[in-house]
């Protein structure tokens, strides 16, 4: 599935990305050509709901699932990518990532943190905020195989059982792509 965007660095180059299979987890994005660090690649888009409705859409969802398309802007806000969501939903977690989230007037975007090369797979650190209540096999679930040398192990954040933390982040929830 190779979608071209419309509208994301400059509407008459060709396209920054490609959505196709990853080794890190379904589908991922990909880099078509240089994207330098600083580029700001595309929006996360999707549904604009509260915590409230992003939980009951989802609660009967398998707790064994990690594939989440929601995004957690801040107390009262969570993007479902999983409604009208865009290719941004398809960017991997890594551990050492190339681009970054960053959140401007409760809309969230996604840039480079560094130079990137043609066939690089763009990611970021999706920080999944712990909560209390987490199934014991939290860290099982969020379990992180990106592969880079500093791996912590899990998409969770802190890397660390016991602490919640409430900021910005993907969401947990399962939902099916
Ligand atoms: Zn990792």
């Amino acid at each position: 599935m190779a979608r071209a965007v419309k509208g994301q660095g400059g509407a008459r180059r060709a396209p920054l990305f490609k959505v196709r299979r990853s080794r890190v987890h379904g589908r991922g994005v990909f880099a078509l050509r240089r994207i330098r660090k600083g580029t700001r690649i595309i929006e996360y888009l999707g549904e604009r709901i509260s915590h409230r409705v992003a939980d009951r859409r989802y609660e009967d969802h398998d707790e064994n699932d990690n594939h989440t398309f929601l995004f957690s802007v801040d107390r009262g806000l969570v993007i479902d990518a999983g409604v009208e969501g865009n290719d941004a939903r398809f960017i991997n977690h890594s551990c050492e990532p190339n681009c970054e989230s960053v959140i401007e007037r409760r809309r969230v975007f996604i840039d480079a943190l560094r130079d990137i090369a043609p066939g690089e797979e763009l990611s970021y650190d999706y920080q999944i905020g712990r909560e209390r209540g987490d199934p014991p096999n939290v860290d099982e679930i969020y379990a992180c195989r990106c592969g880079s040398k500093d791996c912590r192990g899990t998409m969770l954040w802190p890397p660390r059982r016991g602490n919640a933390a409430k900021r910005a982040g993907k969401q947990r929830r399962a939902s099916r792509s």
